[in-house]
């Protein structure tokens, strides 16, 4: 007994001791990150929020069971080992007194069950990302596995462990029975088949069973630790704490104003050599960045998501977060070290690590590529999947600020998009007072604001820079015009004063250009005394209801599918003419999953009568970029597929007669995907890509069309 208390003890004194010393390097490591008072302040201000995202995204497991198999197997052993706690203390409790029992509930048969049952679907967990693992390899399926790039020896290991934890517990529980010192007289059926099993060897050889393997499961359970602390499994630890500090709702929508030192800064008073201008090294990272890095589970669940991952890009953004974690802990020791004179005696391995710049090419020993860097559409499909709530596409603009304000180092063509936001306030560089030309192709009156917005007037339209300038989005924009003024909507415009939002300003990494557009329309706005805007482009409608506020700019922003749909169920708006056609729409990202909405595009189809609207694979929340997002628009796509193709390739596929859309970037880049299919013959020539208030209108003309000439709204 004495030997088994001393061998027992001994391996958990080490193992703790092993574990808890990574545990306080890694905590020093977090806190070396820059302050995010923001989110321990939004903790604290929303405490029942808070256990509710805690309850579904952790003990609910949400995001991972949208994964029905892996998602199932993940929730079975989360619950299995959560309840296996109590086995562990039992085996600890065993060292010291054979016939020990948990305190009130350790005869229960119900407590035996259900150690048993959970111990069981731990390991069919345990089966079940064995045949995952298997059939997604990456030596075999290459790129396409989701475990491309990720840890997957460190994997197999951990698998291993979990299997010894049960196959240890469940002999020595049989040997127990078999001694009579087991606690539960019923209900533990998987440790009495292991009795059963064990039986034909007598007590003798049952009491020694019970003492090794009772050791054996104090063993496994202690390595397992130490693994666990020096492995991406540290998720376990670290997944509740970084989904608490998670932004809310999530990290779609907005970006973060740009901050350094906790506060947001000020350009006016900024200084680049003291102030912390984006993410120029592993250290501008808040502690929250770094704790995104460390609880990253490898999954690869953003990765097989990814468009850019998906048509041949090097940007994955699991392998983003791996790489940012890999040079954090490879220059920790420099990070951490006390003085110059502690770094002087480094290994000249950390020093070289820590001259590594943090964007750079291969010949530069870069930790990120540019082109994985620039590869990024913003589309937030890997955020919108990450089970742990990790932030990517901070982390990504996060360093194209950097680049963009420090380095001046980014892909050229976006040069002339800069020029033009600062010179005409759009990326087009057209005239301002062009900007109302496409009023005067319509056969009634849209008041200009002229300073104000006048009384009687509900809403602002914002139409965007596409929208007033751009061919193709300007039908759109007439559509929604002639929509409202049918409904008898009052509403006016900006006009020639109407300025870009910024959005493809700030999502480039230009803070500077954003922030100077965005000032310059909330005065616009504020002066007209606007309140209520609808906006055509979900970039304008996500930079001006969600970033602005920032800046203080408070609107209540609404995009057109949505008052589209609220006119036609208020009967406002009459579909009646049919449009009979297969239409099959497209979500575009910052409207579907960085706003969430889904629902009245979809609803305007239905509406229409004659439509049949057919889903592609990839819609609403999983929804497949058109490859503009991210300021990409302005950028050529000189690496794999092209984005848009393969988008159109998913809609050919259902063969539509319309693709729909409500975006103009979608409508740009879906249309020209289309122009392309068609000139090969791979797509019919009548295959239109339209805005779904390009559809309604027709609907709602009480005229049917005279010619193909006419579908298109003039
Ligand atoms: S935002 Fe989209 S393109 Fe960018 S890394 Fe995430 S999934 Fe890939
Ligand atoms: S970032 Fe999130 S989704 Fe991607 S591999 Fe890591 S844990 Fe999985």
């Amino acid at each position: 007994m004495i030997a088994r208390i001393a061998v027992g003890l001994g391996l958990t004194l080490v193992a703790s001791a092993v574990a808890g010393r990574r545990l306080w390097w890694l905590k020093r490591l977090a806190f070396s990150g820059q302050p995010a008072p923001e989110r321990v302040a939004a903790v604290r201000e929303h405490v029942s929020r808070d256990v509710k995202t805690e309850t579904t995204e952790v003990l609910g497991q949400r995001k991972l069971l949208k994964w029905t198999v892996p998602g199932t197997a993940h929730f079975l052993t989360f619950w299995g080992f959560t309840i296996l706690l109590l086995t562990i203390i039992e085996s600890f409790g065993a060292l010291f007194d054979r016939t020990f029992s948990l305190p009130w509930i350790g005869h229960w048969a119900f407590i035996g069950f259900l150690e048993d049952l959970v111990a069981v679907g731990v390991l069919a967990g345990i089966i079940t990302f064995a045949v995952i693992r298997l059939r997604d390899n990456p030596h075999t399926e290459g790129r396409k596995s989701r475990f491309y790039g990720s840890h997957t020896g460190a994997a197999w290991l951990v698998l291993a462990m979990i299997s010894l934890v049960i196959t240890t517990l469940l002999i020595y529980r049989g040997a127990q029975i078999n001694t009579g010192v087991f606690p539960y007289p019923h209900g533990a059926f998987a440790s009495q088949i292991a009795g059963h099993a064990l039986a034909p060897l007598g007590y003798g050889a049952n009491a020694v069973l019970e003492a090794a393997f009772i050791i054996a499961q104090v063993a496994v359970v202690m390595v397992f630790l130490v693994i666990i602390a020096y492995s991406k499994h540290l998720h376990i630890f670290l997944a509740p704490v970084n989904v608490l500090f998670s932004r809310r709702p999530d990290a779609l929508g907005p970006l973060e104003p740009m901050r350094s030192g906790g506060k947001v800064l000020d350009f006016e008073e900024a200084d680049p050599d003291t102030d912390v201008f984006g993410l120029g090294k592993i250290e501008d990272f808040t502690w929250k960045g770094l704790l995104d890095m460390g609880t990253c589970t490898e999954c690869g669940r953003c990765q097989s998501q990814c468009p850019a991952w998906a048509t041949g890009k090097p940007l994955s953004p699991k392998q983003v977060i791996l790489d940012l974690r890999d040079h954090a802990f490879a220059k920790a020791p420099w990070i951490l070290a006390a003085s110059d004179e502690e770094r002087d005696k480094l290994p000249e391995a950390v020093k070289a690590e820590a001259e590594r710049p943090l964007v750079g090419t291969k010949d530069q020993h870069g930790v990120i590529d540019p082109d994985v860097l620039w590869s990024c559409t913003n589309c937030g499909a890997c955020v919108q999947e990450c089970p742990v709530d990790i932030e990517h596409i901070d982390h990504i603009d996060g360093m194209r600020r950097h680049q963009v304000l420090i380095e001046s180092a980014f892909p050229q063509e976006a040069a002339t998009m800069l020029k033009n936001l600062e010179n005409k306030a759009n990326p087009w560089g057209i005239a301002e007072d062009r900007r109302a030309d496409w009023i005067t192709e319509l056969d009634f009156e849209v008041p200009v604001a002229d300073g104000t917005i006048g009384p009687g007037i509900e809403y602002l339209f914002w139409v965007g820079c596409a929208g007033a300038l751009e061919d193709r989005a300007k039908k759109t924009t007439k559509a929604i015009a002639e929509l409202l003024h049918t409904a008898g909507v009052k509403f006016a415009v900006l006009g020639p004063v109407e300025a870009c939002t910024g959005d493809p300003a700030r999502r480039l990494g230009n803070e500077f250009v954003f922030s100077m557009l965005a000032q310059q329309n909330i005065t616009t706005l504020n002066d007209a005394g606007v309140t209520k805007i609808v906006t055509s482009c979900p970039h304008c409608f996500n930079t001006i209801a969600r970033e602005y506020p920032q800046l203080g700019g408070h609107y209540e922003v609404i995009h057109h599918t949505q008052l589209l749909a609220r006119l036609v169920a208020e009967g406002r708006l009459s579909p009646v003419t049919p449009v009979e056609e297969k239409i099959t729409y497209h979500d575009p990202c910052f409207l579907g999953r960085h706003n969430k909405v889904f629902t009245p595009p979809r609803e305007i189809i239905d509406a229409v009568p004659g439509t049949h609207a057919e889903e592609m694979h990839r819609c609403k929340d999983r929804g497949f970029c058109c490859g503009a997002g991210g300021a990409r628009m302005w950028l050529e796509e000189r690496i794999g597929t092209r984005i848009n193709t393969e988008r159109i390739d998913e809609a050919l596929a259902l063969d539509p007669d319309t693709v729909s859309t409500a975006c103009p970037y979608c409508m740009v880049m879906l249309g020209d995907a289309v122009n392309a299919k068609k000139a090969t013959g791979a797509a019919k020539q009548s295959l239109e890509v339209i805005d779904v208030a390009q559809l309604l209108v027709r609907s709602v003309r009480t005229a049917p069309p005279k010619s193909a000439a006419d579908r298109s709204v003039k």
